[in-house]
C-alpha cells in the first residue's frame, strides 16, 4: 500500500469565489504585493475581482506587474524587494504557471534580505517566506496545488525548479472563468501540458495509489479536447473551459506526489534554446514515452488507452502534429545538450525502463 502524500494547500473554489471569500485576504495581513504577468491577470478579469476584494477588506496594494513567461530568479528577487519596501504581509500571484511559481519565490525572497537571486536553489528547505495566495489564469500547470516554482537561473538561461514545503501557496482560489480568455496557442499549450503531468505521473516508477486516481480523472477529462486538439478552432464553452482547469487540478495534484518524467526535462531545453511553450515542449517527448511504457510498463499503458479509447500509436500521432517541432539536431549538438543532466536526473530515474544519457542523445536527435 502506497498513499504517501502531502499537499497542504486551502483550495477554495467556484465562480466568483476570490469576491466572495474576501475574509479570506484579511487573515494574511493589511498589505500586500500581487505578482502578475504582463496582462494575463487583467484581460482574465482575475485582478479586478482581487483587488475589489482587497478593497473591501481595506487591505493596501501593490501590483508588480513584469513576470515574464518561464520567470526569471532576478525578477523573483526584484519583486521581493519590492515586497519589502512596501512592507507586504503577504504575496499574491495572479496568472499561468509563471507568475503563480514566480510568486512561490518572491514570498521566499521577501523575508531573506541575504538571499541573492540565485541563493534560493541553494536555501534550507522550509525557509522562512511570507504567506502566499495564488489565482490560476491558466488550465495547464496545476502549480496552484504542485509545491514546485519552475524558474530560469538568470546567470545560466537554464530552467531549473525549487521545491519542498515553502513552495505551497496557503490559499489556492480557483475560479474557471478566468481561463476563458485563454488564446487558441495557449489553450492547447497547455491542455498538452496538463496531459504530460497525468500521462507522465502515471507511468512513472514513483506513482502510487493516489496518483493513480488523480492520473485517471484528469486523463478521462481531457479525453476530448486531446483527441481533437487538432481541430480545435480556438473555442470552447464554459463548460469545457471547466473541464480543462479541473483537470489541470488532478494532473497537479498527481505530479506533486510522483513527480514527471523525461520529458519535462528534455522540454526545458526547447523552451530555452528554440521558446517553444512549456507544454508543447514536454508533449514533443510524449510519442518516446509512450513507445518505451509499451515496452517497459505495458499494463500501465494499456489503461490509459482504455480510458482514452485509442491505441497508443495513434495517440503518438495526434501529439506529433500538436506539438510539430521542426528541430534537427546532430549526434554531437545532441551529447553536448545531455551533458548538463551528466550527474542523473529524478526525472529520468522515474521514467518507464530508466532512461540513461544514451537514450537522452537519441531523443534529442530524433527530434
Ligand atoms: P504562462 O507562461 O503563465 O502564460 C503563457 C501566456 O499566456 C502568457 O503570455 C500569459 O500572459 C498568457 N495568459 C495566461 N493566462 C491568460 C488568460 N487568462 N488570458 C489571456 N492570456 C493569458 O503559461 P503556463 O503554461 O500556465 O505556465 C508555464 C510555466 O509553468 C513554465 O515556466 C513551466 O515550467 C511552469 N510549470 C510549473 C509547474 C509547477 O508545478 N509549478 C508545472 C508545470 C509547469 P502574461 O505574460 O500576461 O501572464
Ligand atoms: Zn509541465
Amino acid at each position: 500500500m502506497n498513499i504517501n502524500s502531502f499537499m497542504p494547500v486551502k483550495v477554495v473554489s467556484d465562480e466568483n469565489c476570490v469576491i466572495k471569500n474576501s475574509k479570506i485576504f484579511k487573515a494574511f495581513g493589511s498589505r500586500c504585493l500581487v505578482v502578475t504577468g504582463g496582462s494575463s491577470a487583467e484581460k482574465s478579469g482575475a485582478l479586478a475581482d482581487c483587488l475589489q476584494a482587497l478593497e473591501k477588506e481595506n487591505i493596501t496594494y501593490s501590483v508588480f506587474s513584469c513576470v515574464e513567461p518561464n520567470p526569471s530568479t532576478k525578477t523573483c528577487y526584484n519583486a521581493g524587494v519590492c515586497a519589502r519596501e512596501i512592507n507586504a504581509d503577504f504575496i499574491i500571484g495572479i496568472g499561468g504557471g509563471s507568475p503563480l511559481d514566480a510568486a512561490k519565490a518572491v514570498a521566499i525572497f521577501a523575508v531573506n534580505p541575504e538571499f541573492q537571486h540565485d541563493s534560493v536553489y541553494v536555501r534550507a528547505v522550509p525557509s522562512a517566506h511570507l504567506p502566499l495566495v495564488l489565482i490560476g489564469t491558466t488550465a495547464g500547470t496545476g502549480s496552484e496545488v504542485t509545491g514546485v516554482s519552475v524558474l530560469t537561473n538568470s546567470d545560466t538561461g537554464l530552467k531549473k525548479s525549487i521545491s519542498g514545503a515553502d513552495c505551497y501557496a496557503e490559499v489556492a482560489f480557483c475560479d474557471y472563468r478566468y481561463t476563458c480568455s485563454v488564446p487558441k496557442a495557449v489553450t492547447v499549450s497547455t491542455a498538452l501540458d496538463a496531459f504530460a503531468h497525468a500521462v507522465e505521473a502515471y507511468l512513472a516508477s514513483s506513482a502510487n495509489e493516489f496518483t493513480f486516481v488523480y492520473s485517471e480523472k484528469a486523463i478521462e477529462m481531457l479525453k476530448d479536447f486531446i483527441l481533437n486538439v487538432n481541430t480545435f478552432d480556438g473555442t470552447l464553452n464554459g463548460k469545457e473551459r471547466k473541464q480543462l482547469y479541473i483537470a489541470s487540478l488532478f494532473a497537479g495534484l498527481a505530479i506533486n506526489i510522483s513527480g514527471t518524467d523525461f520529458p519535462h526535462t528534455l522540454g526545458y531545453y526547447l523552451t530555452e534554446n528554440h521558446n517553444i511553450p512549456h507544454g508543447i515542449a514536454c508533449a514533443a517527448f510524449m510519442p518516446l514515452l509512450l513507445e518505451r511504457a509499451k515496452k517497459y510498463c505495458p499494463e500501465r499503458l494499456g489503461a490509459i488507452e482504455n480510458i482514452l479509447d485509442c491505441n497508443s500509436g495513434k495517440l503518438a500521432e495526434i501529439i506529433k502534429q500538436a506539438a510539430n517541432i521542426n528541430i534537427k539536431l546532430s549526434e554531437e549538438e545532441a551529447h553536448q545538450i545531455s551533458l548538463r543532466w551528466k550527474n542523473g536526473v529524478k526525472n529520468f530515474d522515474r521514467s518507464p525502463g530508466g532512461f540513461t544519457l544514451g537514450d537522452c542523445v537519441d531523443a534529442l536527435k530524433n527530434l
